[in-house]
């Protein structure tokens, strides 16, 4: 790659003192962050970053003071709070604030109070989007949200809700009828229950489904299972969150996209996984 490029000619927003920009950071490899998140990097005088947030992203923000802001899991909301009032101060000081969260800011990651917070206090804020894991991470396991062939639609779930229980407010039977792809996340935790209300309301016991673990990064896992069998294969392989579950036949398409096992040099297991018999363009 080459420094010395600059950005596209464009009218490149600037971090003025006292704005607080809620960024997106991608979901781990620090390719996937956007060319705004690039920007406001190389401004900010203070970035406060969350647990998901890869420490090598800090690199391209040598002038700033990095704050770690990690919270884990379901932990009490009065933290949350806690960050979105350090923000404020730090806005009052008059410094250009850099919020740097992992996958896209909106996206099951408090953004949106965050930034509510801000505004309530007076603050300016920006908001720039990044790729969710949901999205960009079951891409790094070869896996498509959408295919033609399998939904017309996706579910993205969270597998906690505010109390770090399973979500009791969701309806289960809903979301199992309503969508042929779903996408988990936070759901390691109660993976029993979410597989387990997922059959009960009629998924099938051989659905295809794929947990992909720290994806994106150097450390990636991806386990393909089942609906029934993925509670005691997660268990059996001790893998860890942060974690997205993937539960639909669109999982099957790993088996011919896998592109980073291709890379390493496996070739494809099956290049027609979801059985169409003719080729993948052909209507
Ligand atoms: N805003 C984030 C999600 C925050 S919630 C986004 O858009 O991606 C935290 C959950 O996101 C984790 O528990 C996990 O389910 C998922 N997650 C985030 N980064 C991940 C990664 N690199 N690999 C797998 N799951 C990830």
């Amino acid at each position: 790659m080459t420094d010395s490029i600059p950005f596209p000619q464009g009218h490149w927003p600037t971090l003025e003192p006292g704005w607080v920009w809620l960024c997106g950071a991608g979901p781990g490899d620090p390719g996937l962050l956007t060319l705004h998140a690039l920007n406001a990097l190389r401004q900010a005088d203070v970035v406060i970053y969350d647990a998901l947030v890869q420490e090598a992203i800090l690199d391209w923000a040598p002038q700033a003071e990095h704050i770690y802001a990690g919270k884990r899991g379901g932990k009490p909301s009065a933290v949350q709070r806690d960050i979105s009032l350090r923000l404020v101060e730090l806005s009052r000081e008059g410094k250009r604030v850099l919020r740097l969260k992992g996958g896209d800011p909106f996206v099951f990651g408090r953004g949106g109070e965050e930034a509510q917070t801000l505004v309530q206090h007076g603050v300016s804020v920006r908001i720039i989007p990044g790729i969710s894991a949901g999205i960009g991470g079951l891409a790094y396991a070869g896996i498509p949200v959408t295919h033609r062939d399998v939904n017309q639609s996706v579910t993205f779930v969270t597998g906690h809700d505010q109390s770090g229980n399973t979500p009791s407010s969701l309806n289960w039977k809903a979301i199992a009828e309503g969508s042929q792809v779903l996408v988990i996340y936070m759901g390691m935790k109660h993976v029993e229950q979410i597989s387990r209300a997922l059959l009960d309301a009629g998924r099938p016991e051989s659905e295809p489904c794929a947990v992909v673990c720290s994806a994106t990064t150097d450390s990636q896992q991806v386990l393909e299972t089942t609906l029934a069998r993925m509670p005691a294969d997660i268990a059996a392989s001790g893998l860890e969150p942060p974690a997205i579950l993937c539960v639909g036949r669109s999982v099957l398409m790993r088996q011919v996209l896998d592109w980073q096992g291709m890379m390493a040099g496996d070739p494809p297991r099956n290049t027609d996984p979801l059985g169409r018999g003719h080729p993948a363009e052909a209507s």
